[in-house]
């Protein structure tokens, strides 16, 4: 059975510097690959945006949206959705649960990256960690409420290093090895800018 690798980001950048070389190593051995942005990271993630006049929040989270839908595009990514919570804080909610529990079961993943509960430096990413392995949780098992009456199988989570990786405590246990996938020109572009 080909991998299929679900990824969920607390903003539309973290998964990008964050995994963008394991996605696209996935991609290359042909898994399908969905990626879910919680928020857009139109407040805590935007320092630069705001600084330029006259913007709001609704043209700072259209740059986020275009900014992140481009690299889901470059990456070849199957399924991208940018969802519209809010970010600081990112706060847990049955809908939000409901709506992460109907996506797993839908797109049926075979692992699953996302934050790692430590850390320390940002709380949205503690809580899309929490959210993603209680949505997780909420797939796995018929009787929970769903869109999608099929269930998840049970899969490996893991969580991505986290910015400050001493200051959390973060021990990692699993490397990928993203050389082969590290030079983009292989795939056309000269920009390697996504590939970290
Ligand atoms: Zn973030």
């Amino acid at each position: 059975m080909s991998e299929r690798l679900m990824v969920v980001s607390a903003h539309a950048a973290d998964w990008v510097w964050r995994c963008s070389g394991t996605i696209a190593k996935y991609k290359k051995m042909g898994a399908a690959v969905s990626v879910v942005c919680l928020t857009h990271g139109e407040r805590g993630e935007s320092g630069a945006l705001w600084k330029q006049p006259d913007q709001t929040a609704k043209t700072v989270k259209a740059t986020r949206l275009r900014e992140s839908t481009e690299a889901a595009k470059f990456l070849g990514v199957d399924e991208f959705e940018m969802w519209d919570y809010p970010d600081h804080p990112l706060v847990s909610s049955e809908e939000i649960l409901n709506r992460l529990n109907d996506k797993m079961r839908q797109f049926k993943p075979t692992l699953i990256i996302t934050h790692d509960w430590h850390d320390d430096t940002n709380a949205d990413h503690v809580a899309a960690s929490d959210i993603t392995f209680t949505a997780f949780g909420m797939a796995r098992h018929k009787g929970v409420p769903s869109q999608c009456q099929d269930t998840t199988g049970i899969v490996q989570i893991y969580g991505f290093e986290p910015s400050q990786t001493e200051r959390s405590g973060y021990m990692p246990q699993v490397y990928i090895d993203i050389t082969d996938v590290w030079d983009a020109e292989q795939y056309g572009y000269s920009n390697k800018y996504f590939f970290s």
